[in-house]
């Protein structure tokens, strides 16, 4: 039996004559940059996921670049960030000249860990960037206390935790502000690039909606120097359909992932902890083992694909080298990078596929 990482196909094709059909109406009505499909979609996800209001943009790191400027982060400030991430949830620190400080992970939740944090402070310490990793919330009641207690900024990316809740708050409006990305494999994907900010502060929300479009409040004004971080018509609409199913798709997942944790038995496995103040959104599911290429080559030979996300920590990437972390310098997040592999969970999967992938873990 074939079970493939991740086929988009599956959720396309159902949708495929809705969503033609709305690209040409956007097409006909050249609404490209912005616009309609993406004001509509901005008030879907603000009522669907329970936001006061969000903000439409052309990718997920570019949220997270105005994020580091809302939170008026700059050169010679420090912010506190997790080395167990996708790069981008770096690059909003450096962008701004500021320097990323890494501190270890959570050994449950694989998110940053709130006693890394407080140890990591200094005077210069002007934020944090929490990364809600594979879905899972990160234990930001914590993470606030030390926040509240060094009046720090704390920028959330939810880019792979989109629907995710924490003690019932959406990801997103915990922190200071949050960042989505609708790349397409992510939980909720555009047909192309896509991604979104959040802010429970209104003047927060009106400085990313400024520095969005060219720091314009109005046409040809110019109130700061600003991007050109629109969100395209395309995507909006796009976005605007696939939102209708997010709420199914995540049941799905989760569905999924409580047959992996029910049947994976291996005693050399760790399986992902679920904290009782939120269940993942399962952007992964993800297992530690210490033999885990061995194992992989297993489940790849049965049919099953797998992916190493993320092999190689950012403290330990050549562009922080300057940083000067040594091998061994966060040893949780390296051995996380050194063990982990994961399994499919996109929702299209059938029960039959599932049953397969643990049979074949189990087998190993
Ligand atoms: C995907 C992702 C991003 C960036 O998203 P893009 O849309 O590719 O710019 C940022 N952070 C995390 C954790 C991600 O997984």
């Amino acid at each position: 039996m074939k079970v493939p990482f991740l086929d988009l196909k599956l959720q396309h094709a159902p949708l495929r004559a809705e969503v033609l059909a709305a690209l040409a109406d956007t097409f006909d009505n050249t609404r490209f940059c912005l616009g309609k499909d993406v004001e509509d979609f901005e008030k879907s996800f603000s009522t669907t996921l329970g936001y006061p209001r969000t903000l439409g943009m052309n990718s997920g790191t570019s949220p997270l670049h105005v994020a580091s400027l809302c939170g008026g982060f700059g050169p010679g400030d420090e912010v506190i960030t997790t080395p167990f991430t996708f790069a981008s949830s770096c690059w909003g620190i450096s962008y701004v000249g500021a320097k990323p400080v890494f501190v270890d992970i959570d050994p449950d939740t694989w998110c940053i860990s709130p006693e890394a944090i407080a140890k990591a402070i200094t005077p210069r310490t002007k934020g944090i960037v929490v990364v809600h990793i594979f879905g899972q919330p990160a234990r930001m009641d914590e993470i606030m206390a030390v926040a509240k207690q060094h009046n720090l900024f704390v920028v959330e990316d939810c880019a792979q935790a989109v629907g995710a809740r924490y003690k019932g708050v959406p990801v997103g409006v915990i922190g200071d502000c949050g960042t989505f990305s609708f790349y397409p494999t992510k939980n909720l994907g555009a047909c192309g690039e896509g991604g979104a900010f959040v802010s429970k502060h209104p003047a927060v929300m009106d400085k990313a909606q400024l520095l969005r479009v060219h720091g314009s409040p109005k046409r040809y004004a110019h109130a700061e120097v600003g991007f050109n971080f629109r969100m395209d018509g395309f995507q909006g609409a796009v976005l605007n359909i696939k939102l209708r199913h997010l709420a199914r798709w995540t049941e799905r997942r989760r569905a999924i992932a409580a047959k992996y944790r029910a049947g994976i038995k291996h005693k050399d496995i760790q399986l992902p902890v679920v904290p009782a103040y939120g269940e993942s959104v399962w952007h992964q599911f993800t297992l530690l083992h210490p033999q885990r290429d061995a194992l992989r080559v297993h489940l790849e030979k049965n049919g099953v694909g797998t992916e190493i996300i993320y092999p190689g920590p950012m403290h330990r990437q050549e562009c922080y080298a300057s940083l000067g972390y040594a091998a061994g310098s966060l040893p949780l997040a390296e051995k996380t990078s050194a063990t982990c592999v994961s399994l499919p969970i996109f929702p299209e999967l059938t029960d039959e596929q599932v049953e397969h992938v643990i049979k074949t873990v189990n087998s190993f």
